[in-house]
């Protein structure tokens, strides 16, 4: 009887628990992949997500052909539909690399127990993450609020396995289950069609995700830990697609720096991602609740519409909050520092709610994941894991100034800044700044 491995955020061949599980007990196997927008509590991929999803998948069904299988592709609740396909071809085990946000824990649980019950054989696997949530624990056994003594404790734990190798043989059944039309799930923008930029910036796909491994451990490696926070220096991997993705995994990444012997800083930046998942899971509504509940006495004023817009398309009038938004807009990427910037702009100058403009990346990113980017979001609100302090507000001018010194940045993206009748800032930014801060007094007053 067959096998089928349900591949989720685990895009690739190489280093796949799940995969390798199927092909060891020497059935043919079926990979699966759901689309699931249906199941309560499954957040919408955003439109920039849809599109690397889109031609991730195309990519991964090329090489699993090559490989004599198959990738069959449905629609619909995932308990309903991998039950399904588990029927139509009479599958005798089901392995998947495990989740960790709530609503998948919990479809995948409920899964477990009814296959299981059915006599169907399934396992899952450790794969998305280096250090599984519940595995890293605080000396009273609870989880970890603060980052350094979090990393510290991983660091002591047993370390990340070694990937395993590639399979060269995928062999499917004689007889293949029914599998939707890739092009009929209509991931792709058409009217209108606003992806040439990222068509432009990215490659999707596990070939690529390995070939960009390579090349930042073999070029930029040495300026990462002096240049990563110049957005025009391109010094950091951009790898983070290709871990939200799965076409590389965590393991692959963590052995290849720790090879180059020059990766102390990178790797810590991987542990960041480590603790947003572990925030996660231990907190899953990271999303829309505020991790330190008295924020949630913070008087956020009436939503004005037109400056959350003019934040949205970069015409704040703030060059480098500008550049960095049209960068998102433009590739669906936007580097780390500047990420911190806008997002701080939004929320201190602006005064819109954190959740906004998370909605606004969740929505743009190639890498939107569902842990990264709230937790990124409160750590700059303040009201996340060991977040900046409300008080710490970037002033995107200094910035400005200290990261992108020659303005290849703001040239590069907003250059109307850099002409001799550049435009206004929307607000000013000391008032606001003033203003952000009685705001944050409320929350401090809040029992
Ligand atoms: P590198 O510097 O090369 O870092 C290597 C890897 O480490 C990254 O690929 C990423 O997986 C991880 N990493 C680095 N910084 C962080 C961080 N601060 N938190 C968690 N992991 C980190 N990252 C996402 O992957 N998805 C998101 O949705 C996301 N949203 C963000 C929202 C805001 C407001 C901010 C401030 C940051 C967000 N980040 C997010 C974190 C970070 O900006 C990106 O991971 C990083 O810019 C990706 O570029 P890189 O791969 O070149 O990073």
């Amino acid at each position: 009887s067959p096998s089928i491995v349900w591949l989720r955020d685990d895009l690739r061949l190489a280093d796949n628990p799940a995969l390798r599980a199927a092909l060891d007990r020497d059935e043919p196997v079926i990979a699966l992949y759901v689309l699931d927008e249906e199941s309560d509590g499954v957040r919408a991929l955003g439109g920039a997500a849809r599109w690397w999803l889109h031609h991730s998948l195309a990519s991964l069904a090329d090489r699993l052909a090559e490989r004599g299988g198959s990738l069959v592709l449905r629609r619909g609740p995932a308990a309903r539909v991998v039950r399904e396909a588990v029927t139509d071809a009479s599958a005798g085990a089901v392995f998947w690399n495990r989740r960790y946000g709530g609503a998948e824990r919990r479809i995948d649980a409920g899964l477990k127990e009814s296959l299981r019950a059915d006599g169907v054989e399934v396992a899952s696997f450790a794969a998305s993450v280096l250090f599984e949530p519940w595995t890293v624990t605080t000396g009273s056994g609870s989880h970890f609020s603060v980052f350094s003594p979090f990393w510290r404790a991983c660091l002591a734990a047993p370390p990340p396995r070694a990937p395993l190798p590639e399979p060269r043989e995928v062999a499917g059944p004689k007889h293949p289950i029914a599998s939707d039309d890739l092009g009929d799930w209509n991931l792709l923008p058409t009217r209108p069609d606003w992806a040439g930029g990222l068509r432009e910036t990215w490659e999707p796909g596990e070939p690529a995700a390995r070939g960009r491994l390579r090349d930042f451990f073999a070029d930029d490696i040495g300026h990462y830990d002096r240049a990563r926070d110049e957005p025009a220096a391109g010094a950091t991997s951009q790898l983070s697609p290709r871990l939200r993705w799965g076409e590389l995994s965590p393991h692959t990444v963590w052995h290849a720096g720790v090879e180059s012997g020059r990766a102390g800083k990178f790797l810590s930046e991987l542990g960041w991602r480590e603790f947003a998942w572990h925030t996660l899971f231990h907190f899953p509504d990271l999303a829309t609740e505020n991790l330190r509940r008295e924020f949630d006495a913070f008087p956020w004023p009436r939503l004005k519409p037109t400056h959350l817009e003019a934040w949205q398309r970069g015409r704040t009038g703030v060059p480098l909050v500008d550049a960095g938004m049209r960068e998102l807009w433009e590739t669906g990427y936007m580097h780390n520092r500047v990420r911190m910037v806008t997002a701080s702009f939004l929320i201190k100058n602006l005064l819109i709610d954190w959740r906004r403009g998370e909605q606004w990346f969740w929505d743009t990113l190639v890498d939107a994941d569902a842990a990264n980017n709230p937790f990124n979001w409160q750590w700059v609100a303040g009201s996340g894991a060991d977040a900046a302090p409300y008080f710490r507000v970037f002033n995107p001018e200094l910035q400005a100034k200290k990261f992108d010194p020659d303005g290849h940045y703001i040239r590069q993206w907003a250059p109307e800044h850099l002409s001799e009748d550049p435009p206004e800032p929307i607000v000013n930014l000391g008032e606001t700044r003033k203003a952000a801060l009685d705001a944050y007094e409320e929350v401090k007053r809040a029992p």
